[in-house]
């Protein structure tokens, strides 16, 4: 598993991802996406809204406004609660979600430092005087308000993860140590044992519309797309004439005020969703939900996700949302751990009920069959757009070596990579070479997002390409305009990103090549012109 410092990095270097603000000194919550970013979150999008909206006869799009009436947030539940239990530690001010504390200890600096120490031979032989040592020593620099007391306890290692019992078991006896209060644990980022209790904070990001601050109207910027289309569902319903069942589509940014955001794009407090609302008779609404999430399990298949890197969670009882029958999430294998990509949840008829409740307007279905209006079910989709464009980037980085040297290459689905293709002259002080090159890019340009990149040598232009996901390079060379000892052949090569195979082919049916390359038929076209020969 790659860590996510190289993914960063990556992002950054290559123009995807830059920190919010960064000539600032950045905002640890916000990320820009760059030239090649922009384009590859928008395919992830156009992707889904592709297979979710056009290839569908029961889904409908919709795209509603940020900024909702109050009410709605009152109806909804949000504004009662909307919140996660957070802690805050005493000393260095630094705040954490109280239900993801374990975690937060078991990946922090100090914390994993103090557990190599415990797996070491000054520990085997001497378990008190070793972590005296450390505290003493790399602790004090890593967590500086680590209590001072020695521990009392029997550690048993080695342990193997924050779900370990015994790392738990070793976090009391640290937390005992140290007198700390009710949280029993100790802080990740400066060792202190003086976490607060925990206390619920609101995840509703407050805004006011209006000129004069006392005046103006406070409401909220949407902490979910899906109350937009709740409250459009006559709307919608009237103007589609669509029967049940049936679904409205929305993609569009969500904010929460997170306590932690971090892990780089996974959590952060400006976010995209793409959310599916699907109205269904009550009654066939668990049919439904299972097909959902067999669905939506395999589109991510569909794109190149390696499966062995997906799994399906469900939701335990007393952690389901107050409006969700059952939820199911699935999950992706991220450099942290397992962690929510998409949740897939039966909402019942909640919404629909309560936007009835507090607006005064009817929010029912007539059933032709049954001549009896219903209020239909909802089955939610629930994906983030950052999160799924996060996961597969991880998924398809990979580091191979190639003659010796390090090769970085994105394995990106065809459909996914930012780039299509490349077109790269061998020789960049031939005129005919680069004029020949640069006409083929822009013809390539109508049907793909194609670039001329002529920068650096062939060698290292192929390894930019690949850094980035391109999946197909075009390189145009002395055979293919002429020179003064053999004619023109008007051959170019195409060279595979996963491969690097290498065809050589015409240029003039060079549209209906790429248009088979596209649809992942490179065998095919091997077979017919071969595969080049360095
Ligand atoms: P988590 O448990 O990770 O906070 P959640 O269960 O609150 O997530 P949902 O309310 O189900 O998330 O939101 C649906 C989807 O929206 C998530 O699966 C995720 O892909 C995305 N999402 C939610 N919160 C964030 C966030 N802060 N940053 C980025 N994406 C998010």
């Amino acid at each position: 598993m790659v860590d996510m410092d190289k993914i960063v990095s990556l992002c950054k270097r290559r123009g995807f991802i830059f920190q919010s603000s960064e000539i600032y000194g950045g905002l640890g919550s916000a990320w820009d996406y760059g030239p090649l970013g922009v384009e590859f979150k928008n395919n992830v999008k156009r992707l889904w809204w592709r297979d979710n909206v056009h290839l569908r006869d029961d889904m409908v799009g919709l795209d509603a406004a940020i900024t909702m009436h109050p009410k709605v947030w009152e109806a909804s539940g949000h504004l009662a609660s909307f919140s996660d239990p957070f802690t805050g530690c005493a000393d260095c001010g630094r705040h954490y979600r109280a239900d993801q504390i374990i975690d937060a200890i078991w990946n922090s600096r100090w914390f994993r430092a103090f557990n190599k120490m415990l797996e070491g031979p000054a520990a085997k032989k001497d378990i008190q005087k070793a972590v005296e040592n450390w505290i003493q020593g790399e602790g004090k620099k890593l967590a500086p308000n680590f209590p001072q007391s020695t521990l009392s306890g029997n550690i048993r290692l080695p342990l193997e993860g924050a779900n370990d019992p015994r790392f738990i078991e070793l976090l009391r006896v640290l937390a005992h140590s140290s007198n700390s209060n009710v949280m029993g644990f100790l802080c990740p980022n400066c060792g202190s044992g003086k976490l607060s209790d925990p206390k619920p904070a609101s995840l509703m990001l407050e805004t006011f519309l209006g000129p004069v601050q006392e005046t103006a109207t406070k409401t909220y910027l949407r902490p979910e797309t899906a109350q937009g289309i709740f409250v459009n569902f006559d709307n919608v319903l009237q103007a589609s004439r669509k029967k049940l069942p049936f679904g409205i589509a929305q993609i569009g940014k969500a904010f929460r005020n997170e306590i932690t955001p971090g892990n780089f794009t996974f959590r952060t407090r400006e976010f995209e969703q793409m959310e599916i609302e699907f109205f269904v008779m009550p009654g066939t609404d668990e049919d439904w939900h299972q097909r959902w999430i067999d669905e939506r399990f395999a589109w991510y298949l569909k794109y190149g996700m390696r499966e062995e890197n997906l799994r399906l969670r469900e939701h335990e009882k007393d952690e389901l949302a107050h409006y969700a029958k059952r939820t199911a999430d699935i999950e992706y294998l991220f450099p942290m751990g397992w962690s929510e990509l998409e949740g897939i949840a039966n909402r019942t008829d909640f919404d629909l009920k309560q936007h009835s409740k507090f607006s005064g307007k009817a929010l029912e279905y007539f059933d032709e069959e049954s001549k009896q209006k219903v209020i239909p079910y909802v089955i939610e989709p629930s994906a983030g757009a950052d999160r799924a464009a996060l996961a597969f980037l991880v998924d398809a980085y990979h580091e191979e070596e190639v003659r010796g040297e390090k090769r970085v290459v994105l394995k990106l689905h065809r459909d996914l990579a930012p780039l299509k293709i490349a077109v790269l002259p061998l020789l960049k002080k031939n005129d005919r070479i680069v004029e020949t090159a640069k006409k083929l890019c822009a013809d390539l340009r109508k049907r793909w997002y194609a670039v001329y990149d002529d920068t650096a040598s062939i060698g290292r232009l192929y390894r930019r390409q690949d850094e980035v996901g391109t999946p197909f390079c075009v390189t145009v060379d002395v055979q293919t305009v002429s020179d003064d000892k053999s004619p023109a052949d008007e051959k170019v090569t195409i060279r595979d990103r996963d491969t690097m195979e290498q065809v050589r082919v015409s240029m003039a049916p060079l549209e209906s090549i790429m248009d088979e390359l596209m649809a992942g038929k490179w065998a095919e076209v091997a077979q017919v012109h071969g595969i080049k020969k360095d």
